[in-house]
């Protein structure tokens, strides 16, 4: 896959917003306490994400960004 999905553990306040958007049912709130004392989100089920972009989009702390891996080889 061409993209990763990151979820920012210390910016998240696990509202459960992206959760309730995710339309392939990826993410679940995590049973750890992160540092700032939240239980944040996490992707539990992150082969089923399909990289919509809802989740970020929803996200009000922005705490989730979606990425190209640059895993491409060097052509040099
Ligand atoms: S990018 Fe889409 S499919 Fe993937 S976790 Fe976010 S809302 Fe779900
Ligand atoms: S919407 Fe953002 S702050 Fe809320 S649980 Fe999801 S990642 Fe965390």
């Amino acid at each position: 896959m061409a993209f990763k999905h990151i979820i920012d553990t210390v910016r998240c306040k696990g509202c459960g917003l992206c959760i309730t958007v995710c339309p392939k049912e990826v993410l679940e709130i995590s049973d750890k306490i992160s540092t700032k004392g939240y239980f944040p989100a996490y992707q539990a089920h992150p082969e089923n994400c399909i990289f919509c972009t809802a989740c970020c989009i929803m996200c009000p702390d922005v705490a989730i960004s979606i990425e190209k891996n640059d895993d491409e080889p060097d052509k040099t």
